[in-house]
């Protein structure tokens, strides 16, 4: 990032927290590295404040902003416009403001897709094994879809997993998240998903895969967690011929493609992956 200045285009993360982001890392380090005078900022947005600080973008000139968790799904009533995938996922991540107002997008979506692409991992016709049902599960299990793969969908609350399918208006089977359902829907799976948090820094023992369940030889293992950089999942995975798709990978392509949205340059995504790796001291 360059001075600030009166010319300088904002654009920020509304969050609760927001302390934790990674994003103004990413964002900032690829603006200096494309010599924009661009600034992305962190906002810390309490539920109860979320429709007057998505009004104040316009008001205070903003270009857009990222929206992460809790407020993915309440923002998509405050905008003007959604494209065809926020409104098929359930949930907008990105805004961008524009002179017809402001547009609601998605970009996990094309986070998650464009790692499994890169990863050579094909799902077309294959079983994918989702562990969750939460927001990010949403963009996943669609992306997941549009690719052809035949996505079973496990939650601990069985009625979410069902209601996300239904929402979502595609074919995905919902189930339990018990070693019974695990064991029976892995035959055959071509990647298994985990979008749930269990794992992730500080409670690091934690996993959502059943003590009494093995791996499935050689199937490859996509956890959404990024921090640590090897969760206890991950390691039983690898212990097993699994390779692991990165977390940290997703987070950076879903941040360049609203980057792109927004200043009309596609970004230096190594730039923004190792400014998110150094935040997360790695
Ligand atoms: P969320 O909406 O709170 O959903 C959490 C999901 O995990 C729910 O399905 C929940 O099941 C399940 N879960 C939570 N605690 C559980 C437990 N003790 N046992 C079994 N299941 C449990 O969270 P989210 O926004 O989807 O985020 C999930 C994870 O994805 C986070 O770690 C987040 O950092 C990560 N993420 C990564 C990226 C990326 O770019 N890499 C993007 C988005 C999110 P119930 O429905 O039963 O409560």
């Amino acid at each position: 990032m360059s001075e600030i200045q009166g010319t300088t285009q904002l654009v920020g993360v509304f969050g609760w927290p927001v302390a934790h982001s990674l994003s103004p890392a990413m964002h900032n380090a690829a603006f200096a590295q494309q010599g924009l005078d661009w600034c992305y900022l962190p906002f810390a947005v309490a539920p109860e404040q979320l429709s007057q600080a998505v009004r104040g973008l316009r008001a205070l000139g903003l270009r857009g902003a990222n929206v992460t968790v809790p407020h993915k799904q309440a923002v998509m009533a405050l905008m003007d416009e959604l494209t065809p995938e926020a409104r098929a996922v359930g949930a907008v991540n990105t805004i961008v403001v524009c002179e017809q107002g402001l547009l609601g997008h998605n970009t996990d979506i094309a986070g998650f897709r464009r790692t499994v692409d890169e990863d050579g991992i094909d799902v077309r016709a294959r079983t994918v094994v989702v562990l969750g049902a939460g927001g990010a599960a949403r963009a996943v299990v669609y992306a997941l879809v549009q690719a052809g793969a035949k996505v079973m969908l496990l939650n601990r609350t069985v009625a979410r997993a069902e209601a996300l399918a239904q929402a979502m208006g595609i074919e995905v089977t919902a189930g339990v998240l018990d070693a019974v359902t695990l064991r029976q829907t892995l035959e055959g799976a071509a990647l298994v998903v985990n979008t749930t948090p269990l794992g992730m820094w500080p409670v690091v023992d934690a996993s959502p895969w059943p003590e009494d369940v093995p791996w499935p030889q050689g199937v490859p293992l996509f956890d959404l967690i990024y921090n640590p950089g090897e969760t206890r999942l991950m390691a039983l995975a690898r212990r097993n011929g699994g390779i692991c798709l990165d977390g940290l990978r997703m987070l950076v392509y879903q941040g360049a493609e609203a980057y792109a949205l927004w200043t009309g340059s596609y970004p230096p995504v190594e730039v923004m992956y190792r400014a998110a790796a150094l935040r997360l001291g790695r």
